[in-house]
């Protein structure tokens, strides 16, 4: 099978299967090549159903889970994103496909330069790396009309509220280090309006509005 018609049987499989129905993020699935994504030895996993490894002990999210934050985020192209954990890039790829900019964080240089290097060489020109902790968000360039967090912390970060803008989306696994819920909080004119999507289980988010270390 080749690669792209290994994503199809991806998003049929796993995606339209958990009834993922928004066009537009299966679309941008089907062209994001999850496989420059995920370490070489792992090549061959690339479109199964799990997270995989990465550097840093950290992991490239599952397919399914990236899909499901993406489509709660409601993205109808002119958006401009913040995504918090950018990791491989993958999510931030994807993203970029659906939004007008995207800006990420990671806390990891090497995971960020390395990030960086594979959004240039897919030709991302609407996607910008930066280091540092995202619990803080990235100030001079809100409001953010969606937030996307990757990483599971113990409560939503106020700094992330405070620069989601009237109308925004904010998608951010909540909970205690084994297991999450993954809430989405939008901006209305009566106030913040939560809901939970699910159980999830991602890796910590370490920061000042995070957790303090990454030990389990
Ligand atoms: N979206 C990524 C998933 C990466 S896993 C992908 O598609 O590959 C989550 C990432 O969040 C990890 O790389 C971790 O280092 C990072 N992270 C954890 N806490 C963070 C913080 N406070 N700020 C920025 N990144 C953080």
């Amino acid at each position: 099978m080749d690669r792209e018609a290994e994503r199809r049987s991806m998003i049929r499989e796993q995606l339209e299967r958990r009834n993922i129905r928004d066009t537009r993020v299966l679309d941008a699935m089907v062209n994001v090549p999850r496989h420059r994504f995920v370490p070489e030895s792992l090549d061959q996993q690339a479109y199964a159903d799990n997270a995989l490894p990465i550097a840093e002990n950290q992991t490239i999210s599952q397919p399914y889970i990236v899909a499901l934050t993406v489509a709660a985020l409601q993205l109808e192209g002119h958006e401009r994103v913040l995504e918090i954990g950018t990791g491989s890039g993958y999510a931030a790829a994807v993203l970029a496909q659906l939004a007008a900019e995207v800006w990420t964080i990671e806390r990891y240089r090497s995971l960020a330069v390395s990030a960086a290097q594979r959004l240039a060489d897919l030709d991302y020109t609407n996607v910008h790396v930066m280091i540092g902790d995202g619990t803080q968000g990235l100030p001079e360039h809100a409001p953010y009309d969606a937030i996307a967090v990757a990483a599971a912390g113990p409560h939503i970060p106020r700094s992330l509220l405070d620069q989601l803008a009237d109308g925004g989306r904010l998608v951010i696994p909540i909970g205690n280090r084994d297991e999450q819920r993954l809430i989405r909080i939008v901006r209305t004119p009566q106030g913040l309006h939560e809901e939970s999507l699910g159980p999830v289980r991602f890796v910590p988010l370490v920061g000042r509005e995070g957790w303090q270390d990454e030990q389990a």
